[in-house]
């Protein structure tokens, strides 16, 4: 379970999440839509402490985030906490930030052999599983560089998974993928949230959000406008706003 609490990040004198409540229940997909700039990127950063906030808490599986500091100058002020939430909320980027000069394998291994000081022999047997459940075990000696965008983005997926966390946070993931390729990564993120997984996914597919979450939320500048489950934000919309980014989208 990931529990946001009535979160504040500015940047400055830019205050781009002004108390933003979430909760992802264990099995749970929640997806966050809205415009750009409302704040999608920065929610998904702070959540995994990636990037610091001023105010409110981050609960990960009943445990909050414990702080140092206040306001402009408030960290997390536990490291080993910091390290565990970041291994157990995996991240999954628009641009899939692979190592360019690793194979596939190699990329889907780093991560739990050198953070996780995992056995190395495991760790590759749990990394080729989890590249066939992408459907990419045959590019596992391949270069980034050679595989197509909806490849690269499932070997992210499967780099994300062998890290085996509770959760899985995602950006945007189909957002730089050519249509065809995109429903390849879909068709992932779905057996994904079939299974069970914990998932908290910025996106702008609409049909993704319909296809693949229980609930959705709707962001405009730094606040929750609406949100509920996805057949009713997103064919019954109860604001204007809600109702213009929809009209907007598709
Ligand atoms: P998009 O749909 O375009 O990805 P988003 O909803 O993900 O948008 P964010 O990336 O969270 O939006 O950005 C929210 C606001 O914060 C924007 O106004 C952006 O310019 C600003 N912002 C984001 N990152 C930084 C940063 N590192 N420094 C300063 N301002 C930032
Ligand atoms: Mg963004």
């Amino acid at each position: 379970v990931i529990a946001i609490r009535n979160l504040h990040k500015a940047y400055g004198s830019l205050e781009v999440l002004k108390g933003v409540d979430i909760t992802a229940h264990a099995g749970q997909v929640v997806s966050l839509i809205g415009s750009s700039g409302s704040g999608k990127s920065t929610l998904l950063r702070c959540a995994n402490l990636l990037e610091d906030s001023q105010q409110g808490d981050i609960i990960f599986d009943g445990d909050p985030v414990r702080w140092k500091g206040a306001g402009a100058n408030r960290r997390p002020a536990d490291h080993a906490q910091m390290i565990r939430i970041r291994t157990n909320l995996s991240m999954v980027f628009q641009q899939f930030n692979l190592w360019a000069h690793m194979t596939v394998l190699q990329n889907v291994m780093e991560a739990p052999v050198t953070v996780l000081k995992r056995d190395r022999a495991q760790v590759e047997s749990v990394a080729r599983g989890y590249l066939a459940k992408v459907g990419i075990a045959d590019k596992a000696d391949a270069f980034p560089a050679q595989l197509s965008g909806g490849q690269q983005q499932r070997a992210a997926i499967a780099r994300a998974l062998c890290m085996e966390p509770k959760a899985l946070l995602f950006d945007e993931p189909t957002s730089a993928l050519d249509p065809e390729l995109e429903q390849e990564v879909v068709r992932v993120i779905q057996a994904l949230a079939e299974e069970g997984r914990t998932m908290l996914i910025v996106t702008h597919d609409m049909r993704m959000a319909a296809d693949v979450s229980d609930h959705v939320v709707f962001l405009h500048q730094g606040r929750i406008e609406e949100q509920g489950p996805p057949g009713r934000i997103l064919t019954d919309p109860q604001t204007d706003r809600l109702r213009g980014f929809l009209s907007a989208t598709l």
